[in-house]
């Protein structure tokens, strides 16, 4: 029988991202005891500083979700995830969105190219997208990256720091929008390293207001260092391996 249940997993996808169980009441990701969870945990929307909002904090539940979207070829989960927010749909994250000078510019930090070609989409952007339709406003590619970026989940925090600091580099358009915000995109904040460096390559060639909106918030430092290492033995062990 589990042999039969795992094949008809694999083919008709029927396996809870959240739990791994098999049910026909997925949303179509989650089973509704994760589901009910997911809606828990996003009405803790978490502001790591004045000028950055994440719409999710790091729970085991959104640790399995964001690394599904990066790394198992889900790239529906974004927008998912972003409905889901009760933060955008209705809550602190949507009003503070709401309060910046209109209109919204969502800029996703960009992946490698070579990243990009493995994978075939760039997270962060799709959720510049989602952000974007719930919100009003537009995605727009601003930021181009300078150098290859070694895995920031293998460095230590002032190495991350360092690696990333000049990575980014502005690429706006000839014609620069002279009123709105810009709201720069990531998926998980950890240090903040990554979406400062976005920042700072911004602040420089455009007078707007610039924020930050990510999907998860991730407690600071250790937590951050190891998180691929963490999430590779979560979901080993929740896949039975
Ligand atoms: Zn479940």
């Amino acid at each position: 029988m589990d042999v039969l249940r795992t094949v008809a997993n694999f083919v008709f996808g029927m396996e809870c991202l959240g739990c791994g169980t098999s049910s026909e009441k997925l949303d179509p990701w989650l089973c509704p005891t994760c589901a009910a969870e997911l809606a828990r945990e996003s009405r803790s929307p978490k502001f790591p500083n004045e000028d950055s909002f994440c719409l999710f904090p790091m729970r085991p539940l959104t640790r399995r979700l964001v690394h599904a979207l990066k790394y198992r070829n889900i790239p529906g989960l974004a927008s998912y995830l972003v409905r889901r927010s009760s933060a955008v749909k209705h809550g602190e994250v949507a009003q503070e969105l709401l309060m910046l000078a209109q209109p919204l510019y969502f800029v996703p930090v960009p992946l490698h190219r070579a990243r990009y070609r493995e994978r075939g989409y760039n997270q962060a952007e799709l959720l510049a997208a989602a952000l974007a339709t719930a919100m009003g406003g537009k995605v727009c590619r601003w930021l181009r990256r300078k150098t290859f970026v070694v895995s920031q989940t293998k460095l230590s925090k002032e190495e991350r720091e360092m690696n990333v600091a000049e990575a980014f580099v502005a690429c706006l358009p000839q014609e620069l929008p002279t009123r709105g915000s810009i709201v720069v995109v990531d998926d998980v904040f950890t240090t903040g390293a990554t979406t400062s460096a976005c920042l700072a390559a911004l602040g420089t060639e455009i007078p707007l207001p610039l924020k930050v909106c990510t999907l998860i918030y991730d407690e600071p430092a250790s937590a951050a260092a190891d998180f691929a290492a963490d999430c590779r033995a979560d979901w080993d062990a929740f896949r039975g391996k």
